[in-house]
């Protein structure tokens, strides 16, 4: 075998693929049988879309954090030169599950503004209608990303916690912090994408569930609602919170059109976009929030 695919990076590179395939079995034990069970929309799993929806999933699993681990490295070594080390000490001493809670929610509210900047600015709607493309929802959708857009919103989660010290990369357990809320949100984003009519009553309020995020994907009005992760409060506290009792979204997708595969996707964002360019949701004056609950 040729020595250069023992180099220490490539082999973590096969690591992490290794690690990926094993998780892509176990998300795939678990909802494929219960999208098949408690369907919310009918649908082939065997779709035409599943082979390049495997391959955006290991795209988004192997390409973002290679490009977010060096830079919150520096914002780090940054913060630490600029925050004072008051600031530090004070949040190193609280308790680890405090400082979960604290990472969850100012890592939320990062999440949530880099999301719905990547709905209202045009250039990033670029990237970020990728995700949006798909005409069905089910878990895989997840990770159906532009490594671009899914870095751009990651790190927008991530700078804010690093910045405060909540979890650094630098600090006691901050490493193990950060990591843990990565892998949390992306079990939380097959959740949330799977196709699963199951309505969880209030307490749908408090958590992102399916019904949540599928009103975000929705073709009809109203659009732009729900982008939170986890915490449907970031969409209450800024405005954007819809979540009929019953309903479900009756299409998905984007009104403009993309190429079909992932080549001509990942490259789209990058060609000449006429200026009106952006997606309509973009150019749309807000609406009154219609949360009728
Ligand atoms: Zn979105």
């Amino acid at each position: 075998m040729p020595s250069f695919l023992y180099h220490p990076q490539i082999l973590a590179f096969f690591h992490t693929a290794m690690w990926l395939a094993s998780w892509l079995i176990l998300v795939t034990i678990v909802f494929m049988p219960l999208e098949q069970l408690f369907a919310a929309k009918q649908r082939k799993f065997f779709s035409k879309t599943l082979l390049s929806d495997i391959g955006y999933y290991f795209i988004s699993g192997l390409i973002p954090s290679l490009l977010f681990t060096p830079l919150l490295l520096l914002i780090a070594y940054g913060a630490h030169a600029v925050v004072p080390y008051s600031v530090y000490a004070t949040i190193a001493a609280w308790p680890l599950w405090v400082r979960v809670l604290a990472t969850l929610f100012v890592g939320e509210i990062g999440f949530y503004w880099g999301h719905r900047w990547a709905h209202e600015i045009p250039f990033l709607w670029r990237f970020h209608s990728v995700h949006h493309h798909p005409k069905e929802i089910y878990f895989l959708i997840s990770a159906r990303a532009h490594p671009f857009d899914n870095a751009f919103i990651r790190l927008c989660g991530l700078i804010p916690i690093t910045v405060l010290g909540i979890a650094t990369p630098l600090s006691r357990d901050g490493g193990t912090v950060s990591a843990l809320l990565v892998l949390i949100l992306t079990m939380w984003g097959f959740l949330i994408h799977a196709n699963l009519r199951w309505r969880f009553g209030p307490l749908e309020w408090l958590v992102a569930l399916p019904a949540f995020h599928h009103w975000h994907h929705t073709l009809q009005e109203p659009r732009d609602r729900n982008y939170a992760s986890m915490l449907p409060c970031m969409d209450w506290i800024f405005g954007t919170f819809y979540l009929p009792r019953t309903e479900w979204p009756t299409a998905y997708g984007i009104d403009t059109t993309l190429p079909e595969s992932i080549s001509g996707q990942l490259i789209h964002p990058f060609l000449p976009h006429p200026a009106q360019t952006g997606s309509p949701e973009t150019t749309r004056l807000p609406e009154p929030v219609a949360a009728d609950r």
